[in-house]
């Protein structure tokens, strides 16, 4: 018997500390996609550890329709610092999850169907996201997933603005997008899917899956973009590795959602979790230090690499080197021959997501490795 879904690598991993993984034989490598952005305070941070231990012992899980201190206190925490008010909160336990709510929420509250999507984006395996989702390869085989999707090309304000129209229910969109290459948008896109779903009455989600939790060098990249959307979505980095996902809300949708559930939301451990994780990212500003980071690493990655890469993007510690169609085998060369671990955003792109508290000697480490695998 063995698992099937993914293909896996030559490596095996198991042990973590700080930015750091390593190996069955003791191997250490630096740890650079923190399996796709899922600890941005790195591996074994004691507040998390502490906060999942205490709760473990005093209660491993009660359904959410009993109120619990360490559920309520993370709904508490998330409406403080979400967007705006975006005060109102859902817990699950997968990025798609929550997306999935977000768009049966729309629906419910504004009895319109139609989603716009952006071309390039990724939203989630699961029926519904998956509809929202760009790539075919991913649709295909499970074709007819639900109807009434449009896509627009990200970062063409005029576009949206066309596709947003009466019918409309939601707008879903990434403020940078991940999967599809490290896309940063300019705000002006941002601003017009707002301006345009506030004039119809559609709502504004913002997928934050994997821009959340400080990534972009502000909790939220809507702070970024200086939009207040009318539901943000969270998993990756959310639990610091343990798997929930959040549908935060706006009054008027909280207000109107329809019937929507799932028996684990919101367990107490998985709370504690990400109550941790949120409290230490703000009280520590790790955001800022994300913003220092990355725009030190994005410089000495252009300036080390060069002609050798056609473009370094992102935004804080979310980036892109664009490297051509050889992408899986600088991935490979890193893991084996540099010790550096990283991701792939289709088949051109090194895709670069560490913890949020790396420093810069970590960059130079990563810059080093890749100047030596592709120049
Ligand atoms: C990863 C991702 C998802 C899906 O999250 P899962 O937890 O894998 O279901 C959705 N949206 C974005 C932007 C993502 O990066």
């Amino acid at each position: 018997m063995t698992g099937f879904v993914f293909s896996e690598k030559p490596i095996a991993i198991e042990e973590g500390d700080g930015p750091y993984v390593y190996g069955e034989d003791g191997t250490e490598y630096l740890d650079m996609g923190a399996s796709y952005a899922c600890v941005p305070l790195g591996h074994g941070h004691p507040a998390v550890h502490e906060a999942v231990t205490e709760q473990f012992e005093k209660l491993t899980y009660v359904q959410a329709s009993y109120p619990n201190a360490a559920r309520t206190a993370l709904y508490e925490l998330l409406a403080d610092t979400a967007p705006g008010d975006v005060d109102y909160t859902w817990l699950c336990n997968s990025g798609t999850e929550a997306n999935e709510a977000a768009l049966k929420f729309a629906r419910a509250a504004t009895d319109d169907s139609k989603i716009v999507a952006t071309m390039q984006g990724f939203h989630g395996r699961t029926m519904g996201a998956l509809a929202t989702t760009w790539k075919s390869k991913y649709k295909k085989p499970y074709e007819p997933l639900i109807g009434d999707v449009e896509f627009v090309p990200y970062g063409d304000p005029e576009a949206m603005q066309a596709a947003v129209d009466d019918d409309t229910a939601a707008v879903i969109v990434e403020p940078v997008q991940g999967e599809g290459g490290i896309n940063p948008p300019t705000k002006e896109f941002l601003q017009a899917a707002r301006v345009a779903t506030a004039t119809s009455g559609a709502a504004l989600i913002f997928d934050e899956v994997q821009t959340g939790m400080g990534r972009t060098g502000t909790l939220w990249a809507a702070e970024w973009a200086d939009v207040v959307p009318d539901m943000v979505t969270a998993a990756k980095g959310l639990g610091n590795g343990f798997p929930v996902g959040a549908t935060l809300c706006r009054e008027w949708i909280a207000e109107d959602y329809g019937s929507h559930a799932s028996t684990f939301s919101g367990g107490p451990v998985i709370s504690a979790a990400a109550g941790a994780t949120v409290e230490t990212i703000v009280e520590e500003d790790v955001p800022t230090h994300a913003a220092d980071v990355g725009g030190y690493l994005k410089e000495r990655l252009e300036t080390e690499l060069g002609e050798a890469v056609r473009e370094v993007r992102g935004e804080g510690l979310m980036v892109g080197v664009e490297v051509g169609r050889g992408a899986n085998r600088a991935l490979k060369e890193l893991a084996l021959n540099h010790g550096v671990l990283a991701l792939p955003a289709g088949r051109t792109v090194v895709r670069l997501l560490p913890p949020l508290t790396i420093e810069e000697e970590h960059a130079d480490a990563v810059v080093a490795a890749l100047a030596e695998v592709v120049g």
